[in-house]
């Protein structure tokens, strides 16, 4: 089995652009989605999937006695206690999908909130902490972003979040000491206002190279999403994980292809 992972951005009526896509056609990509019997699962359960995750795991006796419907992901460079995460043992749905929103739009929570719950999907939104409840500030800074209120109520309903760096910027522009402080900021704010662990990072603009991957990785992040175009199988490197960018002007014939084959071209 291959996963997709769906990439979006903005959720909004107005202009067709690559990364806005309107409620009405949102609704009708999760209408095929639910009609399909797909079902949407968290990044934990992916990571779960993967090989990768399996090295990571740290099963103990005595926590298996504790509970054993659990399991325990340990990052290994990072001991704080934010850093333990207990994942639910369980199998995934036979047509699992992951939907994820990159940067944190207000959009997330008025348009595509209520349209995920109908079909009782969840999603997982990465966020930029330095621009949460303001107007971002990369691009040309007119979009409004998610408030942390809006964020903990997705958070109530099943939602998950992860760090899209402090302020989005290209990585591979910035000093060690800057990516480094893009990477563990972002981590610390959304720790702090969400308590819980964040163990999830989105390359912004889906630029990174080794040397980020591992930074990330040290930071004590146990996966990372890319652009990488595909689907996700046993083997996939959990720093890299595939996304299939779902552009605001894509015909219903690319959805489908792009489900099915992880790509909309043939
Ligand atoms: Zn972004």
């Amino acid at each position: 089995m291959k996963i997709p992972i769906l990439m979006y951005h903005k959720v909004s009526p107005g202009q067709k652009e690559k990364y806005r896509i309107s409620p009405e056609k949102f609704t009708s990509q999760m209408e095929y989605l639910s009609g399909k019997g797909y079902q949407t699962i968290s990044p934990d359960d992916l990571l779960r999937f993967i090989k990768g995750a399996r090295n990571e795991r740290r099963e103990t006796r005595d926590e298996e006695q504790r509970d054993k419907s659990s399991i325990v992901l340990v990052s290994k460079a990072n001991a704080r206690p934010s850093s333990v995460v207990r994942v639910r043992r369980g199998t995934l749905p036979q047509k699992p999908v992951l939907l994820t929103f990159d940067d944190g739009y207000k959009d997330n929570f008025t348009h595509a909130y209520p349209i995920l719950k109908r079909y009782n999907f969840r999603a997982t939104i990465f966020l930029v902490t330095r621009y949460m409840g303001k107007k971002n500030g990369w691009s040309k800074g007119n979009e409004e972003m998610l408030s942390w209120k809006e964020i903990e109520e997705m958070k109530k309903e099943g939602f998950s979040f992860g760090s899209h760096a402090h302020t989005h910027p290209n990585l591979l522009e910035l000093s060690r000491n800057k990516v480094l402080s893009e990477i563990r900021d972002s981590k610390r704010i959304l720790e702090e206002r969400l308590g819980e662990a964040i163990i999830f990072f989105a390359y912004p603009y889906g630029k990174f190279n080794s040397k980020i991957k591992e930074m990330v990785k040290g930071a004590g992040y146990l996966g990372a999403f890319s652009t990488l175009p595909g689907k996700n199988g046993r083997n996939e490197d959990p720093f890299l994980l595939r996304r299939i960018l779902i552009r605001g002007y894509d015909t219903k014939l690319h959805f489908i292809l792009n489900l099915k084959l992880g790509k909309s071209r043939i």
